[in-house]
């Protein structure tokens, strides 16, 4: 079973000194899987190993915080190059920039940051970021990195994702959600913990809520910053339970997508654990979604189809289509589920037939349907297809993607004047004769929401959603 990753928590920090075993019998007993162990020294790096070692659940990073940069020489980190090269180290860390407390001269501190961004790079690994009142600077510094080595990591998971491959995480990210998406689109994943439990947690948990799941990662810091109801004790790693639940109240997900999303990230960023197998049937919520083809006629400049095909921890890449057969057994009782979702990468009505049957199947068990589409349907099948959904689909989702068909047709790499009247005859059509019709839009840059909203509600008449890009 998927469990918990703290994927970062101070176990070598003097405070779990006399109990550290019992820590971690706590931590999983409570559903941790595993535990990430940033360093903060050289000395520190090498406890971290040695608990790594003792551990198989505990993996260690290595480096020197910037706190400590001051006392850090070329010596020290070389050994901690070589400490990188032990099977158990899984990235170089914690490295950043704090000029908070400056406890380091800042010109130390970047010295010392830089030299570990190229021992990260030369021994390809992935570094954890700890940035504090300095994250232009951290962030600046970073990018020149990134762009002096595009082998850094670029062997990421799949070398067609349309996220940059993977180089670490921004741990206790402080930034807003534009600096997120900033850190994101240079391949990193952000990490928030206890922080986001507190009454006045304020940034933190607009970030939590505002950013794509897929580009979080769990941690507990412990032993600081303890969760709500713990606030002010020692944290230890089985508290990222608590950071969990919060994060599956601001995200409107479920604690299992939690688990699962993160834990696909720390494999992404850490390569611990495996990926998802393929799935013909997924659940988000309380919702069960149905992936019948990864085929789509369009080919949108925003999907992961041809990447990693991943969402929310989930793996889309499926081998085969499912018949519909074999899509009821998945199903079992559909009464059980919000909605049975016709969705994935793909373009559903591409196999129109088998969702109808499936649709039909459904609504005789007494679920509820809802189909995800392009809008393409009747261009794909040649044919009105919207009577032929009517009582088998409650509910259609049509992406509307933009209100202009020269930059409807660029970001879906087709012909825009044609499959942009298609789909808006499309949604006419479902207006007229479905109980519910929603068209979104993908929120990016160049696309006006204030036209499309009008456009949706006061000429189609549907409900209008934004979906978030990242
Ligand atoms: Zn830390």
């Amino acid at each position: 079973m998927q469990g918990y990753i703290d994927s970062h928590a101070h176990l070598t920090s003097k405070d779990f000194d006399s109990d550290l075993p019992d820590v971690l019998k706590r931590a999983f007993d409570a559903g941790v899987a595993f535990i990430i162990n940033p360093s903060v020294n050289l000395d520190d790096s090498k406890r971290a190993v040695d608990l790594a070692e003792k551990y198989p659940e505990v993996y260690a990073c290595v480096g020197i915080h910037p706190h400590e940069a001051a006392g850090a020489n070329d010596a020290a980190l070389a050994s901690i190059e070589e400490l990188s090269r032990h099977p158990k180290v899984v990235g170089i860390g914690e490295i950043g920039l704090d000029f908070y407390y400056d406890f380091s001269p800042r010109i130390a501190q970047t010295r010392i940051f830089r030299a570990q961004l190229e021992i990260a790079r030369r021994r390809n690994l992935p570094v954890v970021i700890h940035t504090r009142e300095s994250l232009p600077e951290t962030v600046a510094i970073v990018r020149e990195s990134v762009a002096a080595a595009p082998e850094w990591r670029a062997q990421g998971v799949s070398p067609h994702s349309r996220y940059p491959s993977p180089k670490g995480v921004f741990h206790c990210f402080s930034g807003n959600i534009a600096d997120a998406w900033q850190v994101i689109r240079l391949g990193f994943a952000i990490s928030l913990p206890g922080i986001i439990t507190f009454a006045n947690a304020g940034q933190a948990a607009t970030v939590a809520g505002g950013v794509s799941l897929e580009h979080f990662l769990l941690e507990t810091d412990s032993p600081y910053l303890a969760p709500v109801p713990f606030r002010g004790t020692r944290n230890e790693p089985m508290h990222v339970v608590n950071v969990a639940e919060r994060l599956a109240q601001l995200q409107h997900l479920s604690l299992e997508d939690i688990i699962r999303s993160t834990s696909y990230g720390v494999f992404r960023v850490f390569g611990i654990g495996r990926p998802a197998s393929p799935q013909w049937t997924y659940k988000l919520r309380n919702s069960l979604y149905i992936n019948l083809t990864i085929r789509c006629n369009a080919d949108c400049v925003f999907c992961d189809r041809k990447g990693d095909a991943i969402i929310k921890g989930h793996n889309l890449r499926i081998e085969r289509e499912p018949d519909a057969e074999e899509v009821f057994e998945e199903i079992g009782d559909p009464k059980r589920y919000e909605e049975i979702v016709f969705c994935g990468y793909g373009e559903p009505t591409i196999r129109l037939e088998v969702v109808k049957q499936v649709a039909r199947w459904v609504k005789e068990h007494g679920g509820k349907t809802r189909l995800n589409t392009d809008g393409h349907g009747n261009v794909i099948n040649k044919r009105n297809i919207v009577p032929e959904l009517v009582g088998l689909i409650d509910a259609v989702s049509i992406s509307l993607n933009s209100t202009d068909p020269k930059q409807y047709g660029e970001m879906m790499r087709i012909d825009g004047e044609r499959f942009f009247s298609a789909m808006m005859e499309f949604a006419r059509e479902c207006v007229k004769s479905l109980p519910r019709v929603l068209m979104t839009v993908v929120d990016i840059d160049g696309v006006n929401m204030d036209k499309a909203r009008q456009l949706v509600e006061k000429k189609i008449g549907a409900i209008f959603q934004i979906r978030p890009l990242f």
